[in-house]
Formats: C-alpha cells, structure tokens, sequence
C-alpha cells in the first residue's frame, strides 16, 4: 500500500504560528493512529502533531479502489494539512473514501487531546513559505495541465522531436480525464459491423438527412451521409465520420466551428488507434453512452479514464529524458515577449519556475466546472447553478483562461454549461451510476412515471428532470445489465456492492423495487411495460428510437441521480492547428490549446463519449503544432 507523508517547511511553520496566535487549537505532540470504514473496508492514518499544528499525515492501510478512492488518498491528507483543518472538500467520485480519511484522522486527533470541533471548521490558510528559489528550465514546448489533453500534446510533441516539461498543478496526473466515464465515439465500421442495425436506427438516419438544412456545413453533411447510407450493404450498424460531424453539430444547435467539427471527427478513430498502439487495451465493444445519440462509443478495458492516463504515464516514463513531468506545479502566467508567448512562469512546492519554451506553449488546464463563480459568470441557460454539485475534480477551475485572456485570447461559447442527470444525490459525482448503456435502462421519476426519451441529448434529458419532483429520478434497469452480483459499472464498483452501501436497490420483481425505493408499484409496473413495448414498437410516446432487449429479467435494480455540473463547452478559440486566436481573429504567435479549456468544438450541447475524442484529436494536434513551432 502506497505511504504518502507529508512534510512541512520549517518556514512555514513559523509563518502559520504568527498567523494562528489566538487560536484555541493546541495539541499533545506526538503520532497517533486512526482507523474508520472508508469504501472498500477500513481505512487507517498516522499522524503527526507538535503543540499547534498537524505536521504529517500518511495513509498506512486502506482497501480503497484503484483510481477511484486513491484520489482521496493522495489529496485529502495534504488538505488537511494544508488548511489545518479536517473540514476539506469531498474529492469528486470518492466520497466515502473521502469520509474513511477525514474519520480516521478524527479518531486519531482526537487522542491528542485537541479540542476536535476547532479543527471541524475551516481556518485561516497557512501563508506560503516566504521566498522560494526561482528555477530557469527551457523547453522546446511547455504543456500547462496533464490531463488527457495535455499527456497527449505532451507525447506528440516529443514523438515530434521536441523535449517536453508538462506542468501540472495537482500531485496527480489525470484530472477529469481520470474520473471520467471514459467512453470514447468515433465512426468505426469495422468495430461497428457487430451492431446489429434495427428499423428505428434507419429511421434516425432518415430523419437526420432530410430535415431542413441550417447551413451549407449541414447541406453537405446530410448529402454524403445519404450516399454513404443508401451505398452501405450487410446487417450491421451504419456509421461514417460526416453523421458523426452531423450529430455533433446539430446536437450542439450549431454553435460549433463547422472546421472544427470536421477535423474533430476526421482524426476520432486515428486517436484511438493511437492509444492502442501506445498499449492501452480496449473492450471492443460498441455502446452508447448517455447522450451519445448513436452507438460508437467504444470502452476502455480499465474502469473510468485509467486506461488513457496509466497508457500515457507509461509512455511518459519509459520517455523520461525527453518528457519531465512536474506534480504540484502550477501555472501563474504565460511570459509574452513582443506579441509571441515564449514560456511559462510557474510555482512549484519548492521552487517557482521561469520555463522558456522554445517552439511553443500548450495550454491543457481542462474546464472550469468546479469554480461556482466562473460558472455563474458565464450560465445563462440553467437556473442558478451555485449548489449544484459536479462530477468534475477540484482542479477543474478553468485557470487557463486567465492566462489565455492575459494573451489576448478570444473565447468562444462560454455561456455553454453541461449538466447531466446523472449526479451521486450526495455529491454530484458520477460513481454509483448503475445504467451499462442508453439502450439498456430507462428514467423514471418519484411518481415511478418516465418523464423523457432517455436516449436524448444531455440537455434536453437534464432540463427534463429539473421539472420533476426534486430533481430525482431512478435509472432502472435488470440482470440483464448485471448477470452476476459481480458485475461491475463502469466505475468500477460491483452491483452487491452498490447495494451494501445503499446506492443502489435490487427487487425480485419491480412491485418489490417499487416497495424499497418507495414510489407507487403500478407506475413503476406501467413505466415497464411502455418501456418494452418501445422495444418492440422501435419508438415511443416520448420519442425514443435507442432500443435492444426488453428489461423484464428479475432482479430488477433502480440507482438514485440528480443533476450535476460535467463539461464546460466553452472555452479558448482555436483553429484547426489549435493555434490560439486573439479578439480580433489572428493567430497568438507561440500560443496553442486543446481539450475542455477550449470551446468551439461542440456548440451548445456536447454529445456524450465526444470529450474523449475531443482530447485525444486536439491534444495530438497540438502537440505537432507546437513541436513544429508553427
Ligand atoms: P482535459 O480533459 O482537457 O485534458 P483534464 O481535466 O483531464 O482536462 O486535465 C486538465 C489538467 O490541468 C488537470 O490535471 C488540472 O489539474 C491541470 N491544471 C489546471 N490548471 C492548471 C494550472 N494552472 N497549472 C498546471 N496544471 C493545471
């Protein structure tokens, strides 16, 4: 079990006691240990304290799932550190891990003798440790975040020929990339050709190439997709880079950059192919992912987005005379010398860093989810959002749009905010979401009543069930999404397990489920019975055209969700290089950006299973860009 101890400075310390006289907290100095139920079994912690302050806190033991609860491990001790103070934030996908930390460093305290209910608020922030030594490092690039986008850009660049130091604010790589569902779309007729194509899929393709056209972009779109669907011959799935373009463009009502769009699913499935031949493994498997609007989404081997960050790190090691990674590093300013962007300054644990980089200057910070005051300053289509929660990580502060905006950048599509109905109702993340695929489940509300098509955008789905009592709703689906107790979600978490933990319910006949889930058993009975008539039928009253097999295979099972900030659509303006563009239209001289720190690529809605690919297309074009120093 990895041992993660934290040190303080010495520096520091006298800082925060200067800052902290007056405070009540006072502790018998010495290491104590603590055990409490985390999510996976007990979790135990050492800790550290002189008279006033926890000096070091390590996780000695835990059974936490691998990058699900570790996040927690690795940030929750260094926040308690860092605040002082047990009263930290839930990390985003691990709040019972979470919890297990912030408990066994309360029973451990506790016999310190401190006053515990002083360390259960948040206190006044230690000032940082005066003066920190300022490293000049050059680079030929300089990636700003390693997420999906960044590791990406990162690889390309020194695939490139370029040598390469990522920043990365967090002491994890990853950032929402890590957490995410992981599904990833692209047009993929070999994969696809095992889809069987039913008469409502047809249906859907009719009703896509014939509907009045909004531009030329989607004119032509809807002609090559006709050709290409009244050429296609045998029994599985149709699918082509332009329905993937059409989908993506009329599903984000055509706000998107038509050239973006066409690039974006252009390069979708070279993406993929990529990261299997830098060794990441793949199910094979084709699904549709909620909000994916057609079955290409394709699944990682590993639960959530491991497979992409561990498959990156890897590549990253193995290149680590050329790629340096620095943790706990972040950003501050981009250096601009006569209009071009030339390097990075950054602040590092130890040291803060002036980087020169010498072709270019990828900015890879991800979306700005998690900062309540970004979002409010840019939602104009959901009602106020400030206690909604999120399914993104900590991180997810939209900090490179400061920068960006420092270098002039132009922003498009700000006002685009995604939110799903598929939160955790106590935390906004998206573990203990039971549904496999859209096909395979349906919505029903307190009223046990389907209330919308469950195969529709994520807004339309998300606006739906904020008309529904409490915003709730019960995604249910049967053995047939679970054929064992073992059978896992994508986040990795068994059904037996949701169950324990009371995330989830299962009836051996939906009259049961009804009971223990507390909604009338005839709506829920009803609500089926519409369900697998819509099977049969290939539509419904609702207008729902993602079908495969009827949910009529005991036991049934029924998970709770809430709606939940995920995605923020937009973000930096960038051309087809991912140069970045000013206010006034023209390249940034030195300047690139990919993946959700972006905007411009998915309109107004994002088609679930499209960030992935988001990533991995633009990441990877950013990195040639800048290791060519366009
Ligand atoms: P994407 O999907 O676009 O790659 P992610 O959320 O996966 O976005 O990754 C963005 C990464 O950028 C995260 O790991 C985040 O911690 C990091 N990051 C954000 N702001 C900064 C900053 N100022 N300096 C360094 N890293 C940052």
């Amino acid at each position: 079990m990895k041992r993660t101890v934290l040190k303080f400075l010495a520096a520091a310390l006298a800082v925060w006691l200067a800052a902290c006289s007056g405070d009540a907290v006072k502790f018998n100095p010495g290491t104590y240990q603590g055990a409490a139920p985390g999510f996976g079994g007990d979790i135990t912690v050492e800790v550290t304290v002189s008279e006033d302050r926890i000096l070091e806190l390590s996780v000695v033991s835990h059974s936490e799932t691998q990058g699900i609860g570790t996040p927690a491990i690795e940030q929750v001790p260094e926040a308690i550190i860092k605040g002082q103070s047990l009263a930290v934030d839930n990390i985003a996908g691990a709040t019972y891990s979470t919890k297990g930390i912030i408990d066994a460093a309360t029973a451990a305290l506790v016999q310190s003798g401190v006053k515990i209910e002083a360390l259960q608020k948040k206190r006044s922030v230690p000032a940082a440790p005066a003066q920190k030594a300022v490293s000049a490092q050059t680079a030929d690039v300089v990636v700003i975040g390693a997420g999906g986008a960044g590791l990406a850009a990162a690889i390309t660049a020194q695939q490139n020929g370029a040598s390469v130091i990522v920043l990365e604010k967090m002491s994890r790589a990853g950032g929402n990339t890590i957490i995410s569902g992981a599904a990833y779309n692209a047009a993929d007729p070999a994969r696809q050709a095992a889809v069987p194509m039913n008469d409502a899929n047809r249906a859907e393709i009719r009703r896509l190439t014939s509907m009045p056209a909004h531009d030329d972009f989607e004119r032509e779109l809807q002609q090559t997709v006709a050709r290409q669907f009244a050429a296609h011959t045998g029994s599985g799935l149709f699918d082509s880079p332009e329905l993937h373009m059409l989908q993506t463009y009329n599903g984000g009502d055509y706000v998107a950059k038509p050239e973006l769009v066409r690039t974006f699913a252009e390069n979708a499935l070279a993406g993929l192919e990529w990261q299997k031949d830098n060794g990441m493994g793949w199910t094979g498997d084709i699904f549709t992912v909620l909000g994916a609007l057609w079955p290409r989404s394709h699944r990682p081997v590993m639960p959530l987005g491991q497979g992409y960050i561990d498959t990156d790190l890897k590549y990253i090691e193995a290149h680590k005379d050329q790629i340096t990674v620095l943790y706990d590093t972040k950003a501050t300013d981009l250096i601009i010398q006569d209009g071009k962007v030339t390097g990075v300054k950054a602040s590092g644990p130890s040291a803060d860093y002036a980087i020169t980089a010498t072709k270019g200057v990828v900015i890879a910070t991800g979306g700005f989810g998690a900062n309540k005051e970004l979002r409010q300053k840019y939602n104009t289509q959901w009602p106020n959002l400030d206690n909604a929660g999120t399914t993104n990580h900590p991180g997810a502060t939209g900090d490179g749009l400061v920068l960006a905006e420092k270098a002039g950048a132009s922003f498009v599509g700000m006002d685009w905010v995604q939110l799903l109905p598929m939160g955790d109702p106590k935390t906004g993340s998206l573990s203990g979401n039971i549904e496999q695929g859209v096909e395979d489940r349906f919505f029903v509300n307190k009223n046990g009543d389907r209330f919308v098509n469950e195969g529709a955008r994520r807004d339309v789905m998300t606006l739906a069930l904020f008309d529904q009592t409490d915003a709730f709703m019960w995604v249910i689906c049967d053995k047939q999404s679970y054929p064992t107790p073992q059978t896992k979600n994508n986040f990795n978490e068994s059904i037996e397990e949701l169950i324990a933990a009371g995330r989830a319910f299962e009836g051996n006949t939906l009259e049961e489920l009804a009971g223990k889930i507390g909604i009338p058993a005839e709506n829920l009975v009803k609500a089926a019975e519409e369900f697998n008539a819509g099977v049969e039928a290939g539509i419904d009253g609702l207008g729902r055209t993602l079908w495969r097999i009827k949910i009529d295979t005991p036991p049934f099972y029924a998970g709770a969700r809430i709606p939940t900030v995920h995605h923020t659509m937009g973000g930096i303006e960038i051309n087809t290089s991912t140069q970045v563009l000013n206010t006034a239209g023209n390249v940034i001289p030195g300047l690139y950006a990919a993946g959700e720190v972006t905007g411009g690529i998915h309109g107004s809605n994002r088609l679930g299973g499209n960030a992935l690919a988001d990533i991995h297309v633009f990441g990877r074009i950013a990195g040639t860009s800048a290791a060519a120093g366009l």
